[in-house]
């Protein structure tokens, strides 16, 4: 599977800005598809890889391209790897970011340690129903309260060489982040590593 043509299976507009901007570097050549629609695919797995995949299926299914998801999830040392594969509902189903966030520095308060990662794990399935699948993980700690404004989710509280994601331009998170290491680990395994204009 080496597709031209793939599309994000995300609702979520902040993580197809990030998608795209990293594959306009990693791969000039595949070109992103816009403006297609898809029913809701709710995300039943238990892990990132399984909910992944279940979201590149189910898209590449009702579109008939091929179809990269991204699951996300932060491990917090001190709350023994939560909220993981329920982050986006940690506060609950449908929290904004910011109730999510909140809930984190209120669990965090007092906390021994504030070490955290996030990982991404990223699925391409093509119609047929090939997949391949990769990760990439960000090391980081959780502040004491939100700083920045640029990003989304929990940028603002996450920290990485003394600045939160959110502190940082897009050009740079995109540079080391966890979407960042995926795609690039993903674009490697699929199209034979380096931009497309290398090969
Ligand atoms: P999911 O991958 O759609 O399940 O989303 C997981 C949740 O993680 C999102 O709702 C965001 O709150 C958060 N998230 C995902 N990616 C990032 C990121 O790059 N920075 C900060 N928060 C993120």
């Amino acid at each position: 599977m080496r597709p031209r043509r793939v599309v994000v299976a995300s609702q979520n507009l902040d993580k197809i800005r990030e998608v795209e901007a990293i594959v306009a570097i990693v791969a000039p050549e595949v070109e992103i598809m816009r403006g297609l629609k898809w029913p809701d695919v709710a995300e039943t797995e238990s892990s990132l890889q399984g909910n992944a995949i279940l979201k590149a299926k189910a898209v590449a299914g009702y579109t008939g391209l091929a179809a990269l998801a991204d699951d996300t999830g932060l491990e917090v040392e001190a709350l023994g790897g939560a909220p993981g594969v329920m982050t986006a509902r940690f506060a609950g189903l449908g929290a904004t970011y910011k109730q999510n966030v909140d809930l984190l520095l209120q669990r965090l308060d007092g906390a021994d340690s504030r070490k955290a990662v996030f990982r991404t794990v990223i699925a391409l399935v093509d119609p047929r129903g090939s997949q391949t699948v990769s990760q990439g993980v960000l090391h980081g700690r959780i502040t004491c309260s939100p700083r920045g404004m640029g990003g989304f989710g929990y940028d603002s509280v996450f920290e990485v060489d003394g600045k939160t994601l959110a502190e940082m331009p897009p050009s740079e998170k995109n540079k080391i982040s966890h979407r960042a290491l995926a795609l690039h680990s993903l674009v490697s395994k699929v199209w034979g590593g380096g931009t497309a204009s290398q090969r």
